[in-house]
């Protein structure tokens, strides 16, 4: 991209709560694009807001930034040569502009109060017209009395001068083209509030400026500030950077997408088992497209061929349906080393899982979406407990690669493991699904019990190899000489050690098991149930 020299961009979130789904595309498109432009791409911390700016939630932005693999080349923990990179440590900046702005007489104190500004706002609505912003009636007061008030301690702003005969406010907006503002109806702006504070119109131009940004790349609930931006940016003599305003993501019902469309945070998805890759290739794809077509894209090609030119100017639909089927596919992509470095935490709390089940065998209804879903790994059992679990993972590495090819051709999403996979840990206890012990064991005429008296006696055979091909072939010879047929006889098999008629590969399960595990859960299921 060779028109893009030098390209500075930023992602600057308030820290007023999690990384959102919204905020999270937009840091991914200004790291694509710094990327694609061997630009920098800066984290700012617009942490103004003291009632709602936390360090906790910088903290957590950092980490889901992290996760999400978008490396920052300055700002928080990396520094950089035009720090700070925290709003709340640059208020020198903001009070050295405004001494700028007042020098040029672009900027006036307003002693009007909130009572009086109320009463004019609620008398204007109550008009015809309407309310058109400030009336400017400090605007004009006489310099020397406006000092003598300020000197007095009477409590005051700052706005901006916006010149009465400025032209229409007009910029080219990278997504959205030309754009143009009348400016008679911008009124005269706040800069800094009567604490001493300034307002985010004014930090942020300020520091776009100052941290040398080229192009501003942000969500387009911020349309309607960027005229008013580009007013401070003309009253300090500073160069107006691109603007791209990016379209908003919508949830299923064509309502901007919120809570109510299920989770929005960030972090939220990597707690129910997706891969971060997935989620910036699904990202990066809700509102820019390489081609129309292609709809997986690896991280550094994103990086390579991001461009602002094909950001899409309509509304995208998050549609989960497609984020699953895409972390499916980056599912599938991983092999089995590094399938089980990402699977570990949801193996472990398949481990945490299945210890918890009662000893022998009970039956269970099947539990309900809510119940499998939300609980986090680890979350049921104590940290020493924990520990034990995952190094139970790297110290038998060997036998969890084992367990890849059982899931990975069904998989999409990390936290269906635990559901999933709990009954390779069940040590001769099994938990028997209510509905398939009603339709496989108890199904009338279907010999179940005979059916599980013929494989317990081949599995329980040392001379029989304890691998599936050869197991599977006895039980089914046998089955076949007692005249089951050989659904009749798996079926049963398969609710009897994994609980349920849609587990994993039966033959290669009871292969990963021990005999006498195995056996134990026949036991048990035949004691339950006839
Ligand atoms: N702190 C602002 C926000 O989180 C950033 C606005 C901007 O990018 O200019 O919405």
């Amino acid at each position: 991209m060779s028109d893009n020299k030098n390209v500075r961009v930023r992602f600057a979130p308030s820290p007023t709560g999690m990384l959102h789904i919204g905020g999270a595309r937009t840091a991914i498109y200004n790291w694509a694009f710094a990327r694609a432009c061997e630009g920098d791409f800066i984290l700012r911390i617009e942490d103004t807001d003291p009632e709602r700016s936390t360090e906790e939630n910088t903290q957590i932005i950092l980490r889901a930034m992290r996760w999400l693999g978008l490396d920052w080349d300055e700002g928080p923990e990396v520094g950089g040569a035009v720090g700070p990179y925290f709003q709340t440590e640059r208020t020198e900046s903001y009070a050295a502009a405004l001494e700028t702005l007042k020098e040029r007489g672009a900027a006036y104190p307003c002693f009007c109060t909130k009572e009086e500004l109320d009463a004019k706002r609620a008398k204007a609505e109550a008009q015809s017209g309407g309310y058109a912003g400030y009336d400017g009636t400090c605007r004009d007061i006489d310099a020397a009395e406006a000092q003598a008030r300020i000197k007095a301690g009477e409590m005051h702003v700052w706005r901006l001068r916006v010149p009465k005969d400025h032209p229409p406010i007009t910029f080219t907006d990278a997504v959205y083209g030309e754009m143009s503002f009348p400016a008679d109806v911008m009124d005269d702006l706040i800069l800094v509030r009567s604490d001493g504070t300034p307002t985010y119109n004014f930090a942020v131009v300020c520091d776009d400026a100052n941290m040398g940004i080229t192009h501003v790349i942000r969500g387009d609930d911020h349309l309607s500030n960027t005229p008013r931006q580009i007013l401070i940016y003309e009253a300090l003599g500073f160069d107006v950077p691109t603007f791209a305003h990016l379209p908003m993501i919508l949830g299923p019902d064509g309502k901007k997408l919120s809570k109510r469309h299920g989770a929005t945070n960030v972090e939220e998805y990597r707690d129910r088992g997706y891969l971060p890759e997935a989620m910036v290739n699904f990202l990066a794809l809700l509102g820019w497209s390489l081609d129309g077509e292609t709809t997986i894209i690896s991280e550094e090609e994103l990086c390579r061929t991001f461009s602002l030119e094909r950001i899409n100017k309509k509304d995208s639909v998050f549609d989960e349906e497609k984020l699953n089927w895409m972390n499916g596919v980056y599912i599938r992509s991983l092999d089995e080393d590094a399938w089980l470095v990402r699977a570990t935490p949801w193996l472990a709390e398949a481990h945490a899982r299945a210890l918890e089940a009662p000893l022998g065998a009970t039956i269970c209804p099947a539990p309900s979406e809510d119940e499998v879903a939300h609980r986090l790994c680890g979350e049921g059992v104590d940290e020493e407990e924990w520990q034990g679990l995952l190094a139970h993972v790297s110290d038998e590495a060997d036998w969890y690669r084992c367990v890849y090819p059982l899931i990975i051709e069904r998989l999409v999403r990390f936290d269906e493991i635990p559901d999933k996979l709990a009954y390779l840990f069940w040590k001769g206890n099994v938990v028997l699904d209510e509905k398939s012990v009603n339709k496989v064991l108890k199904k009338e005429g279907a010999r179940a019990d005979e059916a599980l008296a013929i494989c317990r006696e081949v599995l329980s055979d040392p001379k029989i190899a304890w691998e599936c091909e050869a197991l599977q072939e006895e039980c089914r010879a046998r089955g076949d000489a007692a005249e089951i047929k050989p659904r009749n006889l798996f079926q049963p098999l398969r609710v009897a050690v994994c609980g349920n008629m849609v587990s994993p590969p039966l033959f290669e399960s009871i292969e990963l098991l021990d005999r006498e595990d195995v056996l134990a859960r026949i036991d048990a299921t035949v004691k339950a149930v006839f």
